[in-house]
């Protein structure tokens, strides 16, 4: 079963360049003008395009050309705003790997799935997606998942001489194809072209945002209609009636609501992704910002995933083995035999492998799975030849057995005779009869591989020794309790028949890794990564609990949770725990996992859909980590599923939301932090825009309760001045806010993005606030105008300095409103003025616009003001402090009495 050397490296240079990357086709999005349509043509767009028609109708001509103004310059913002939200997710999409393993100019190298040429050659194992069509050279129990291809979610046995579509997945096994088509020749990119792409499914977000929309709008046109009844009632004509009703609706729809959503998600996202925390789905940056549970696992996450053997146990006696990285130079500490035997042990075990060592520039690097390249690293070490001995038959590891083994001739080859090397029979091995006697090698974790040994030794003889099994598992405890990852390697001779079988690929694993002699115990050191001791302080201050998911030993994973600082020092219920004794009852265990610091071990996939769902039920958001091909279910019921960028296989990455390119779970709490940010943004900006509602919806009011009596402070025109014009940029900028320092140091947040809090500031805070000044100004300007209380109604000059007035408060209102906004606890004058650049351009330009819309003759006059005198003036400017001071008192009274708390109350027991 020698893998074929492949391709050249001069031929793939030159195939490239004929056929292109292998890449498919970009998918061509709906074309510009169409969603610009879309933009144009949604439910409010199509709201203020009646009114507009209605407007032109009614002969008010001038009121028609601003509503349509205003929904071209809304639709326009929004365009743009989707087309930067596009693009920048687009790029992120970019950023997923996908490597895979090539032999080329006979050796295995890892190169991106997009540099694939046909005639390659691709080594395949479970967990990996198959990168491009190709045609099976090699397969060792191989099943694909083709769920991609056929929506048949069942995985299908495929063998030598079987066709692989690019797109499925392995599900089972391993396998070496030769490409035989790549990018747009692929069978999917045929598919891709003939179907249409569905519609992904409403997220939470999005339903929330529905809500939302729902609920304005519905309460847009029912005050609309009021206001309406209300004009005619008091004596209006039908016009006037009906500019008021236009007025109100057009005051209350919030234009530009979803498209900036949609950019804080996107620029949130691209902040994640410069930390290296790639998001698969916008949503999940908001998800991310409400994540309450962590179940992470410990190996690549936690730790570095560089492994080396230090110690081997055997029978024998113990090896110590002391190197750096994967070189094979090390210097190794034991007795002759226990050398011998470790070396023998060291050899079965890389047989049992895939994972192997390279050399590049003097530097050795491991290739595939680190723990494996570790093994190998061992072999070479203990003085076994450079070339892995070559087995008959394999079977490959899963989470369910936990362990791998290999068949190997065992005259001529193997650990026990000398040579696995004359495997490079090729393509004759199968027809060829095999006659010599082989051995089974097996390597797996020591929990299940010790209750398949009858017995030890170190040369695959049982020793005649009752207390094996205790001294085995005394070894296994001692190097675990080390923080050491364990391997138990044990072998047994094959039958001929058994051998053959195995090697005709007709032979079932579980029947024959049995009656095993344990050979020995290797553990291996992997050292946790700096900065997780410090993220998982971060994510206790946040008020995130954290357990550790692990396959591993649970002595081992206690000893690195203790390490690094995860697992508390813990009285009552036990922390440490094994998957194999969870309670059934999802109740029991989901109050038994509720806890900070409790680490799993033993773990099997489906026990972690099980601890997904039982923490969810007790209303936790749970993010949940997986590298394995099994891991998929899981990933995809926890609400943010995480998968490694680098380890890990191609399905654990297809079923999460959120991929880490650096494997580090510190990257995990920075994720957090920006989703909680992006997430403090949007409700930013809605508090913003809806205050700015109020303070345009409360003229009508006075005026309607007045009965027309009190003058009109701000005409529909203003209005749509303030809602297109000066509030535009600010609320952008709002949306673009950067974390605040006090992000991570909260408890996490409630889901509901208006809630009964952010009403509260809008409409007994901020928005009084500045109705305040609004008011103010306009009867103040009036009264120096010379109208009295229930006097005659002035004449249309004094209004109009009085309306400038009231434009100019509700303005400068805003401006301090964009400050108050920027913190939901601290006041504005303790956040650093230039903390948001965006912001200060906005605001430049929002002073800008209101000296165009109060001072620029025709401007003013059409929208019906005219520049106050200086009391008005006065007044306005004092909107300013009195906003900023004004929601300062809020913000202490809340802290001090703890109204409006937004946190997530989580259940205690
Ligand atoms: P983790 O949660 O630390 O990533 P895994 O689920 O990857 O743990 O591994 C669980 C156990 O399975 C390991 O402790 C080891 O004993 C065994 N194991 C892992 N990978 C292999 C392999 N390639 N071959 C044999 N045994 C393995
Ligand atoms: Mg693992």
């Amino acid at each position: 079963m020698a893998v074929p050397d492949g391709l050249d490296d001069g031929v793939v240079e030159r195939l490239r360049d004929q056929v292109g990357a292998n890449s498919l086709p970009r998918e061509k999005g709906r074309p510009w003008w169409l969603r610009l349509a879309a933009e144009l043509g949604h439910f409010f767009a199509l709201m203020l395009w009646a009114a507009a028609v209605l407007a032109f109708i009614a002969g008010m001509a001038e009121l028609g050309w601003a509503i349509v103004a205003v929904v071209v310059v809304n639709g326009l913002f929004a365009f743009f705003q989707e087309a930067r939200a596009e693009r920048a997710s687009a790029k992120l999409r970019e950023l997923l790997p996908a490597n895979v393993q090539v032999r080329r100019s006979g050796r295995t190298t890892v190169v991106d799935a997009a540099e694939l040429v046909p005639g390659d050659v691709v080594l395949l194992t479970a967990g990996d997606r198959v990168p491009a069509d190709l045609d099976f050279l090699q397969a060792s129990g191989l099943t694909l998942d083709e769920s991609m291809l056929t929506g048949e979610s069942v995985a299908v046995p495929r063998e030598v001489g079987d066709a692989g579509a690019g797109g499925t997945f392995v599900a089972a096994g391993d396998a070496v194809g030769r490409v035989t088509a790549t990018g747009e020749r692929t069978r999917l990119a045929e598919i891709a072209r003939l179907t249409t792409r569905a519609e992904p499914p409403a997220s939470p977000l999005d339903l929330e945002l529905r809500r939302i929309v729902t609920i304005i709008a519905t309460v847009s046109v029912t005050v609309g209609a009021a206001f309406f009844l209300a004009s005619l009632l008091i004596g209006n004509p039908l016009a006037g009636a009906f500019l008021f009703a236009i007025g109100v609706t057009v005051a209350l729809v919030p234009e530009g609501l979803l498209p900036t959503v949609t950019l804080s998600l996107a620029m949130g996202a691209q902040r994640m992704s410069r930390r290296h925390a790639l998001v698969r789905n916008l949503q999940a940056v908001e998800t991310l910002g409400s994540t309450t549970f962590i179940c992470t696992d410990k190996t690549g996450t936690l730790t570095q995933n560089r492994m080396s053997a230090v110690e081997v146990w055997t029978p024998a006696g113990t090896v110590a083995i002391e190197g750096t990285g994967y070189s094979p130079d090390a210097s190794v500490d034991g007795t002759d035999a226990a050398r011998e035997a470790a070396g023998r042990l060291a050899r079965g075990a890389r047989a049992a492998s895939q994972g192997e060592i390279e050399e590049h520039d003097g530097e050795w690097r491991a290739v595939g799975d680190p723990m494996e390249a570790a093994l190998a690293a061992l072999d070479r070490r203990l003085g076994g030849a450079a070339a892995r001995p070559v087995p008959l038959a394999g079977f490959a590891f899963d989470d369910e057995r936990k362990r791998q083994s290999a068949v190997l001739r065992s005259g001529g080859g193997g650990p026990d005779g000398v040579s696995g090397l004359d495997g490079e029979s090729g393509p004759d091995a199968e027809s060829r009869p095999v006659r010599e006697s082989a051995e089974l090698w097996v390597k797996g974790a020591p929990e299940t591989l010790l209750a398949l040994c009858i017995g030890s030794g170190a040369t695959g003889e049982a020793a005649d020794d009752d207390a094996w099994r205790l001294s085995a598992h005394a070894a296994t405890e001692q190097l675990a309790q080390r923080g050491l990852r364990v391997l138990a390697v044990a072998s047994r001779e094959m039958s001929d028949d058994e051998a053959a079988a195995a090697a005709g690929g007709g032979a079932d694993a579980v029947v024959l890794e049995r009656g095993l002699v344990l050979r020995g115990l290797i553990g291996l050191h992997d050292p946790p990564r700096p900065a997780v001791a410090g993220a998982i302080r971060q994510a206790r201050e946040a008020g995130i609990r954290i357990a550790m998911v692990t396959g591993d030993h649970p002595v081992t994973a206690a000893a690195i949770a203790r390490e690094i600082g995860l697992l508390g020092p813990g009285a009552g219920a036990p922390r440490v725990l094994e998957g194999a004794s969870l309670p059934e009852d999802p109740q029991v265990l989901g109050a038994l996992l509720d806890r900070d610091g409790v680490v799993i071990s033993r773990v099997t996939p489906e026990q972690k859909l099980r601890v997904a769902h039982a923490l969810q039920a007790r209303g936790h958001c749970v993010a949940m980590t997986g590298d394995g091909v099994n891991d998929g279910p899981a990933l995809e019921a926890a609400d943010i599923g995480v998968a490694m960028g680098r380890s890990g296989t191609d399905v654990a990455r297809n079923a999460a939301d959120l991929v880490l390119l650096d494997d580090d779970f510190a990257t995990i709490i920075v994720a957090v932090e920006q989703g909680r940010a992006t997430y403090a943004n949007i409700r930013r900006y809605l508090t913003y825009h809806l205050t700015d509602n109020v303070a345009e919806l409360t003229p009508f009011v006075v005026w309607a309760l007045s009965a027309g009596h009190f003058p009109l402070a701000l005409g529909v025109l203003q209005i749509l001045c303030l809602d297109i014009g000066t509030d535009l940029l600010p609320a952008l900028a709002l949306g673009g806010e950067k974390p605040s320092a006090g992000v991570l140091t909260r408890p996490p947040e409630r889901r509901h993005l208006m809630d009964g809090s952010l009403m509260f500031r809008v409409f007994a805070v901020l928005g009084p606030l500045e109705v305040v000044f609004e008011m103010a100004a306009f009867a103040v300007v009036l009264w120096l105008g010379g109208w009295r209380p229930g006097g005659p109604v002035p004449v249309p000059a004094v209004i109009a300095t009085a309306s400038g007035a009231a434009f100019a408060a509700v303005v400068l209102g805003q401006l301090a409103n964009a400050y108050a906004c920027r913190s939901a606890s601290r006041p504005a004058w303790r956040l650093s003025w230039a903390g948001n650049r965006m912001l200060l351009w906005a605001i430049l330009v929002e002073l800008a616009l209101l000296a165009v819309f109060l001072f620029a003759g025709p401007v003013a006059d059409v929208l019906g003001q005219a520049p106050p005198p200086l009391a008005g003036f006065i007044i306005a400017a004092l909107a300013v402090p009195g906003v900023v001071v004004g929601d300062a008192v809020h913000k202490a009274l809340r802290r001090r009495f703890g109204r409006g708390r937004t946190h997530l109350v989580l259940p205690h027991h």
